[in-house]
């Protein structure tokens, strides 16, 4: 089959390689119909992630047909129309019954922290990704999501990660009515964790990026105001002077550990490795909301050390909330918001793109290319229906 294949950091290409088999009888074979590029993609893509092996197909937002399920697998048959979240998870360990499906105990043999994802290094499992035109679903019971008749697959895609993740990175902020909620990113997921906030009860919604395309976006789709962090030198005192010298209410990070914006982060954090990621966006975060205010990071960061102003959390008696998002937990509430057409997700898709030429795609959503927002690959076998 065609896939989409890791030569090493820059270096992407379709490359032929064998399709995936049944290899537990939980397991079910999709013939993929779509799959996304996630920022995510990118800290894979830039070398950024240790244990990122060479011949490896990335892709953890997909949906699919099913194929073939393994002889265990009771709730999917051979052509089912399915999104599959990011997470793989068992659904019975103490985690999963928790519903913090992201932290599944039994899914990523590699670490204690973050479960199973699929095409995400073996630092999470090794699991090939959707990236393909075939891909290998473990768990098949539990985490695919049969995708109902109403919801368009462009629609369906979008559920699998960046929209479940910006409505969590909304949740965890813990927003109350009338609230001033601070975005930093306006990529996929800081443009629905904006969104997310609106229908959460927020009464401002600011969102902060320095891509001028990707702003006029966020607020023609939100109606949110939105701050070009280049314009800024301050950003706490930026913030503060928005909010009556408060701070704001709830700070989320979208954006993680590739944040430009401070110079010696950037080396230090992207550049030289010194610490697990740039944190300028935490800084950020920790010093423009207001005393005993939430933060909430989705961003992706390294497991190890970082720069953070710890201190100013404690002194401020701030709250932290983060995670990988469960999105299985948010799928039933998120498809009703589709239906009510409260959202219409794929209207962030900008570019679709042949799996032939997935090496351009990354290069195109990497440097932030003609207006890129979210390139979707379509596999040469899903073009044909
Ligand atoms: P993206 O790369 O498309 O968007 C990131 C945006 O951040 C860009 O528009 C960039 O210009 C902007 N940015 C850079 N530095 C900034 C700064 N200092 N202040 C404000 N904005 C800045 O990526 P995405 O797909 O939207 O993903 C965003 C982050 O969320 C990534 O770190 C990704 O790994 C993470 N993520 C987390 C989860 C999860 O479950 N926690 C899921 C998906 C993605
Ligand atoms: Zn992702």
């Amino acid at each position: 089959m065609l896939a989409m294949n890791y030569r090493g950091p820059y270096r992407v290409r379709a490359a032929h390689k064998a399709e995936p088999r049944i290899e537990h009888p939980g397991d079910a074979i999709l013939r993929v119909t779509r799959s996304c590029i996630c920022g995510s993609d990118l800290h894979l893509y830039h070398g950024l992630v240790p244990d990122t092996r060479v011949g490896m197909t990335f892709g953890h937002e997909f949906t699919g047909i099913v194929e073939e399920v393994g002889s265990s697998v009771q709730n999917l048959k051979k052509g089912d129309h399915v999104l599959v979240p990011f997470n793989i998870f068992c659904g019975s360990c103490y985690f999963c019954r928790k519903e913090l499906y992201s932290n599944c105990h039994n899914t990523n043999p590699e670490a204690t922290a973050v479960g199973g994802i699929y095409g995400y290094s073996h630092t999470t499992g090794g699991y090939d990704g959707g990236q393909a035109e075939y891909v290998r679903v473990p768990m098949a019971d539990v985490g695919p999501h049969l995708i109902p008749a109403d919801i368009p697959p462009d629609d369906a895609v979008l559920l699998t990660d960046a929209l479940p993740t910006g409505y969590q990175a909304a949740e965890m902020g813990d927003i109350r009515r009338g609230d001033t909620v601070v975005v930093f990113g306006a990529g996929p997921v800081g443009i629905f964790a904006a969104k997310s906030a609106w229908l959460m009860g927020a009464g401002r919604v600011i969102v902060v990026d320095h891509l001028e395309y990707r702003l006029d976006f966020v607020q023609r789709y939100t109606g949110c105001e939105i701050l070009n962090f280049k314009e800024v030198q301050d950003m706490a005192e930026k913030i503060k002077s928005m909010t009556d010298w408060l701070g704001a209410d709830v700070c989320i990070d979208c954006v993680g550990a590739e944040a430009v914006g401070n110079a010696l982060q950037h080396l230090t954090g992207v550049k030289l490795k010194l610490q697990a990621g740039a944190a300028t966006v935490l800084h950020w975060c920790i010093n423009s909301v207001r005393k005993g205010g939430t933060v909430s990071i989705v961003g992706v960061y390294g497991p190890t050390f970082n720069m953070v102003p710890i201190g100013n959390v404690v002194n401020k008696g701030l709250t932290i909330r983060a995670n990988q998002a469960s999105v299985k937990r948010h799928l039933p509430r998120l498809i009703e918001h589709i239906q009510a057409g409260r959202i219409k997700p794929s209207e962030i898709i900008t570019h679709r793109i042949p799996l032939e030429e997935v090496s351009d795609a990354y290069h195109i959503f990497s440097s932030k290319l003609d207006g890129c927002i979210k390139p979707i690959l379509v596999p040469p076998s899903a073009a044909l229906h």
